[in-house]
């Protein structure tokens, strides 16, 4: 049985005190044991308070990128080895974000992936076609091929650790969810595909996050669906009531 992970990924939002302010009335709340994950993924300058805040709990915190070498002259980036220094344990790699607006390609995310596991940091890599791609019926064509290169190089035991994010980008802050059927049918592809690359057993133990205008009403539905481990929650995860409530559909 997997384990269910929710993630809430914050993107370039609140400020210090507000971040603050969240973790006060999640850490305290928030489900513990094994059934579930609640992971919030910071803005960088927050990061090192979050994981003091989170401390005692099973509460994690995620950077949401992170460049692939571990120090040098690349002004403005953050590196591995600060994050593991930092205490974060996860991190956003290749969000369709990234993608659009920051030029990431395949090949990055791969250097990012194999540079978190170098490092202990578990990569939540983030997959997903367009809506043209999806008209196009190329959706299983764009996301097998971003899920073999993000993982391309690992060992087995590293793709089982890792967590793949199925986000259709048309449906990330549109408020327009996939159908849980729309979105099972491609994680369970992208099982698929992770079978096909390492073995059956790795697959079966690869946690399979949706992602895309989650929100306490659909995340049960969503949930349920056999391919599908949890979620990757942008807008609805600000808010620490909504948010207790993604990761309490994950303990049921
Ligand atoms: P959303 O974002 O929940 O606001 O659609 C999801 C994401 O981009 O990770």
């Amino acid at each position: 049985m997997r384990k269910k992970v929710i993630a809430g990924n914050w993107k370039m939002n609140k400020v210090l005190s507000e971040a603050g302010e969240f973790m006060d009335s999640v850490v305290p709340k928030a489900p513990k044991g094994n059934d579930v994950e609640a992971i919030v993924c910071a803005p960088f300058p927050f990061l090192s308070k979050l994981v003091e805040q989170a401390k005692g709990s099973e509460v994690k915190v995620a950077a949401q990128n992170m460049h692939f070498e571990d120090s040098g002259a690349f002004t403005g980036e953050v590196s591995p080895v600060m994050l593991k220094d930092l205490g974060v344990t996860h991190v956003v790699l290749g969000h369709s974000e990234r993608r659009e607006l920051f030029a990431e390609t395949n090949e990055l995310v791969n250097k990012k992936t194999k540079a978190a596991f170098a490092h202990d940091l578990t990569p939540i890599v983030c997959v997903g076609e367009t809506l043209d791609q999806r008209e196009a019926n190329e959706t299983m064509n764009i996301v097998g091929e971003q899920v073999k290169q993000a993982i391309a190089g690992l060992t087995n035991e590293q793709v089982a650790e890792t967590i793949i994010a199925y986000e259709p980008v048309w449906a990330i802050g549109t408020g327009k969810t996939a159908t849980s059927e729309q979105a099972n049918e491609v994680c369970t592809e992208i099982r698929k595909v992770v079978a096909e690359v390492t073995s059956a057993d790795v697959a079966e133990k690869v946690i399979i996050q949706y992602g895309g205008s989650v929100k306490p009403a659909n995340v049960d539905e969503l949930l349920a669906q056999s391919d599908i481990d949890g979620a990757l929650v942008g807008g609805a995860s600000l808010d620490p009531e909504s948010f207790l409530q993604l990761v309490e559909a994950g303990t049921k």
